[in-house]
């Protein structure tokens, strides 16, 4: 195969549904062929975009793109300071896109060069809710009368919504939760749930890291008793140590990882079989080139897969974690979050889910492509995030 060359890189930002979304699209020396990647950080698009247009373009023009993996390593490492969300995302978006490219010139998916499919499709869970435990109730039977099988509970959002509490004098605006009454709240609507629903759907639920470290092995000890396909983020990334008490006192099993980026974060957790599923946000890990690592690395230790995939991965990032899906041996599970029409048609190729099942197309690479013209009427709009200025009773900075 005569050498391609990456000729230009460059950011494409769209904001067509909640989130902003960015795309890294490498274009080669070979007429016609060029790639795309996910490297949202929707919080922080601008430094994301400088990071690829000012930093990694002017390293990458002119490379080989055959070498995936060797770019990513110099990509990684060559500004010297390394492991951050905004550098990780952009490495991620050039990383896909060569992935990508790689695809397209063998006439294969993605997924194929990983080592070929050991599933069809990859199951989904979904996202019900709702304000009392009833609502969840009937949000989980219809996701149920739609054919999905695994099902996230969520009352009132995260962290359960308003507090019954009063504010003190002088409180400042702000997302406000109160732990005490989110976690009494979870019991009560998975008792409504299990009730209603019995006990063979699946049932997940994520704690978003909101409760402080005793009361979350409290609540993974409570919840035992539903037998949940899994429990999400008990715990931040900053009391990672606290995992072994969860495990020495319940068999509930654990979810952990969307808010990862450095190595050291994800081994000891794996490696000492502290958690049962690693839910990595792939783009905010550096992409497919480091994701596949790590899934063969706790396929080795019986820990499952499980990749983040809210509103704000865009669809390619959501085709990048189904060729993942597709291929490892230890995949888990899928979340899904079902873009609307708009995004398909801005994203032709976005993965399709049927019957609890998100499902490849017959494209080779990533299987996904862009429609510029479509993503630009879109922009993306500056505003300051609101859902992440969150606050406990008495007022208190708190984790979104
Ligand atoms: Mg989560």
């Amino acid at each position: 195969m005569p050498p391609v060359s990456i000729q230009d890189v460059r950011v494409i930002a769209t904001q067509p549904a909640g989130s902003r979304l960015l795309i890294v699209k490498v274009l080669t020396s070979e007429d016609g062929l060029y790639g795309v990647g996910c490297a949202t950080f929707t919080q922080r698009f601008h430094a994301v975009i400088a990071a690829v247009e000012k930093h990694l373009k002017p390293f990458l023009i002119g490379r080989d793109v055959s070498r995936i993996e060797e770019i990513w390593q110099m990509s990684m490492t060559h500004g010297y300071w390394r492991n951050g969300p905004v550098l990780s995302n952009a490495v991620s978006g050039v990383d896909q896109a060569l992935w990508d490219i790689k695809g397209k010139r063998a006439g294969m998916p993605v997924y194929e060069l990983l080592g070929g499919k050991c599933r069809e499709a990859a199951a989904v869970y979904v996202h019900a809710g709702g304000n009392s435990p009833e609502a969840v109730s009937n949000s989980v039977q219809r996701f149920m009368d739609e054919g999905c099988r695994y099902i996230r509970c969520q009352m009132g959002g995260y962290g359960g919504g308003a507090p019954r509490i009063p504010k003190p004098d002088g409180a400042p605006d702000g997302a406000y939760y109160d732990r005490r009454e989110y976690a009494r709240g979870v019991l009560r609507m998975f008792e409504r749930v299990r009730k209603d629903v019995g006990g063979e759907v699946e049932l997940l639920h994520d704690i978003h890291e909101r409760l402080h470290p005793i009361e979350a092995v409290q609540l993974a000890k409570d919840v035992e008793r539903f037998k949940l396909f899994f429990l999400e983020d008990p715990l931040a990334p900053e009391d990672l140590d606290w995992f072994r008490n969860i495990r020495q006192q319940c068999a509930t099993p654990i979810a952990m990882g969307e808010l990862f980026n450095n190595p050291r974060e994800w081994q000891p957790l794996i490696a000492d079989r502290l958690i049962d599923f690693i839910r990595m946000h792939v783009s905010q890990m550096g992409g497919l080139t480091p994701a596949r690592h790590v899934a063969a690395f706790a396929n080795m230790f019986g820990v499952r897969t499980a990749w983040h995939g809210p509103g704000d991965t865009s669809p390619v990032g959501h085709a990048a974690n189904l060729h993942l899906d597709l291929w490892a041996p230890n995949f888990g599970i899928q979340e899904w979050c079902r873009f609307n029409d708009l995004v398909y048609e801005i994203f032709p190729g976005t993965p399709e889910v049927r019957n609890g099942y998100m499902y490849p197309n017959n494209g080779s690479g990533l299987g996904i492509d862009v429609n510029e013209e479509l993503a630009a009427k879109y922009p993306c709009k500056d505003a300051v995030e609101q859902w992440t200025q969150t606050r406990l009773p008495d007022g208190s900075p708190a984790r979104p």
